[in-house]
């Protein structure tokens, strides 16, 4: 089998393995790591419709991390894929109306987070082990609400590891900050900052970069890596499911296996999309790439004009994991059409962070064609999760809102009648104050745990564990501090010398 080797998109001379890949998270010049090619599937497409996820985990993630042995990657895989998923199927896809939805939110914490963050712990480890290291690994995070917890449950306890996360405190929902403020183990350290998403993620990537810092942490034995969809480590484990979405859909008889289908993503950082991207460029039958967008609809207007600008106002909607304007895995894309020139790639990051805007060429632009942009308003969003509860019964929350949304314009737009799996990305109880009064606009005064009764009672789906866990459970962690004093809060905590 061919090795595949990864490099920075801002310098293609560096060469890691994968498991060295996931242990740095972020390249040492600032640049995201990628595959030197993108394997060919090697599986058979006619069997794909029976195989279990796990086999299909196996099969794509065999391709791309190949310095892991058949047995660490099977051991990691039925570590992370086992009864934290509250459903056998790991990731059904269910049929509504005329969308057929991926639910990925079966895991701990109930968002897709968990689909990647169940096993990027023990790839981790694994590769800490395989490479020698004895350092400590503190895993650095900025969440937009999803990640941190997930990441949390994934790392809480883990020997050898420990994990802070960074998130903007009047940037999530009411769930997702109690789910991380109530977050138990001995490593784990949450950190409300006073800024918003893209606030923390810089300040992570740029406590990164800090060779200084590097320097005092190697001096107390630690190093840094991360969760954050810049890992590979996050990326692999999501091209799965695409796989998986793909056999499904013939299972189901929808389509035969060698048609297209399309993909739908609700779009923040650009990682779930990007791996469907891949996912194609590894044979996957993918037609369209439709990237839907909240109201911080940055993707759109860069598919449309070639133009990547973050001077806008930062909008704080309903969909909060996607409220972001700095997409941090588009670069990973921008690298691919650059032709794979890591020259152009960093000269485009650099304008992106000195002037906040950066525009690509006509020939770049032309091999965008895959992708299809929209993005769908506070207002469309809370009518779609009452139109399709309305004439199908089922509930969705405010990202796969947004996604069901951008497709069904797709659709008028385009006449293009592909079938079409829609990423579904969280549980509807994780966003239940708004999804409720998006059904009944009467019940828009009711508390959070009144809304999520009345969700049971609307959708008759079992309320989570993740859920009930948080009805009870005392706050433990109460930091909040300026997004400034993101790494002396960090140097604090690990008590560097
Ligand atoms: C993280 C997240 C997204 C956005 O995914 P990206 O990979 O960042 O584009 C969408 N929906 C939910 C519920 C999320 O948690």
């Amino acid at each position: 089998m061919q090795q595949i080797m990864y490099k920075s998109t801002r310098n293609s001379d560096l060469r890691v393995t994968a498991s060295q890949a996931i242990l740095q998270g972020l390249a040492p010049d600032g640049g995201l790591f990628v595959p030197e090619t993108l394997p060919k599937w090697d599986g058979d497409i006619d069997i794909l419709p029976e195989q279990s996820y796990k086999q299909t985990a196996y099969q794509v993630m065999r391709l791309l991390l190949t310095d892991y042995t058949e047995d660490e990657l099977k051991s990691c895989i039925d570590k992370a894929y086992d009864s934290k998923f509250d459903d056998p199927r790991l990731a059904p896809l269910v049929h509504k109306g005329d969308a057929y939805y991926l639910e990925l939110f079966h895991g701990k914490t109930i968002a897709f987070k968990d689909m990647a963050l169940s096993i990027l712990p023990h790839l981790m480890t694994t590769a800490a082990k395989k490479n020698h290291i004895d350092d400590e690994i503190v895993i650095l995070t900025a969440t937009s609400g999803d990640t941190g917890k997930a990441a949390m449950a994934g790392f809480a306890d883990v020997p050898g590891t420990k994990i802070i996360v960074f998130y903007p405190k009047d940037g999530v929902s009411h769930v997702q900050e109690l789910q991380m403020r109530t977050q138990r183990g001995d490593n784990v350290h949450v950190v409300g900052i006073d800024g918003n998403f893209d606030e923390a993620q810089t300040g992570v990537k740029n406590i990164f970069q800090d060779a200084a810092m590097a320097e005092r942490m190697k001096k107390n034995h630690l190093r840094f890596s991360s969760a954050n969809s810049i890992n590979i480590g996050r990326l692999v484990p999501q091209i799965v499911y695409y796989y998986h979405a793909y056999g499904q859909m013939a299972a189901q008889g929808v389509i035969k296996p060698g048609e297209e289908i399309n993909v739908t993503v609700p779009t923040g950082n650009f990682g779930n999309i990007l791996a469907a991207y891949y996912a194609k460029q590894m044979g996957l039958p993918i037609r369209k790439l439709i990237c839907a967008s909240n109201e911080n609809k940055v993707l759109v207007d860069f598919f449309r004009t070639g133009a990547y600008d973050k001077n806008r106002t930062f909008k704080v909607t309903s969909s909060p994991s996607m409220d972001i304007l700095v997409s941090s895995n588009l670069e990973r894309l921008i690298y691919r059409i650059t032709g794979e020139d890591s020259e152009v790639t960093a000269k485009l990051m650099k304008a992106l962070s000195s002037q906040g805007v950066y525009r690509i060429t006509d020939a770049m632009q032309e091999q965008l064609s895959d992708f299809y942009g929209n993005y769908a308003d506070e207002q469309q969003t809370a009518e779609e999760i009452a139109q399709v509860q309305r004439e199908t019964g089922y509930v969705i929350d405010t990202h796969t809102a947004v996604a069901s949304k951008v497709y069904r314009n797709y659709v008028i737009e385009s006449g293009d009648e592909t079938p079409t799996v829609i990423a579904s990305t969280a549980s509807p109880y994780k966003f239940a104050n708004v999804v409720v009064p998006a059904i009944y606009p009467s019940l828009e005064d009711k508390s959070d745990l009144e809304m999520i009764d009345i969700l049971n009672k609307i959708s008759r789906v079992k309320i989570p564990q993740a859920i009930e866990d948080i009805r009870s459970a005392p706050i433990l962690h109460s930091t909040f501090i300026k997004g400034a004093d993101m790494e002396k809060e960090v140097a604090d905590w690990l008590k560097l010398n």
